[in-house]
C-alpha cells in the first residue's frame, strides 16, 4: 500500500510549513481525495498518529474531503459525473470520455495554533 508514503508526505508538508510560519501545533489537517485516487482514508488515518508522534501534527484531527469523479466527452462535449464504473458518455455513449477530477489527493488546509 502507498498510504503510508502518502501520511509521510502530509507530515512532509506540516514540516515546510511550519518552517515558514513557526507554529507551534497542527490542529486540523484538511485532506481533498479524489474517489478514484485509489487513497484509502481508514489507511490514513491508521498510519497518521504513528507518522505524526512527536511532531507538531501530533494529535491533529484528519478531515478528509472526498471529491467527486468528473468525465469530458470528446465527442458531445458532456461534462459530469456519470455512473460509478460507466465506460462511456451517459449522453451520447461514446467512449471517448475522460477523466478532469476524481484522482487528486493534497492538503487543502493546515489549521495551526
Ligand atoms: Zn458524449
Amino acid at each position: 500500500m502507498h498510504e503510508l508514503a502518502l501520511t509521510e508526505g502530509i507530515l512532509s508538508i506540516v514540516s515546510s510549513e511550519q518552517k515558514k510560519s513557526a507554529f507551534a501545533r497542527v490542529l486540523e489537517i484538511d485532506l481533498c481525495i479524489g474517489e478514484y485516487s485509489g487513497v484509502i482514508p481508514s489507511c490514513i488515518e491508521e498510519f497518521f498518529p504513528l507518522v505524526a508522534k512527536e511532531t507538531a501534527a501530533e494529535g491533529a484531527r484528519l478531515v478528509m474531503k472526498t471529491v467527486k469523479a468528473e468525465f469530458e466527452c470528446a465527442d458531445c462535449g458532456f461534462h459530469g459525473t456519470p455512473e460509478k464504473h460507466a465506460a462511456c458518455c451517459p449522453v451520447c455513449g461514446s467512449t471517448a470520455i475522460r477523466m478532469t477530477a476524481g484522482r487528486e489527493f493534497y492538503v487543502e488546509n493546515l489549521i495551526v495554533d
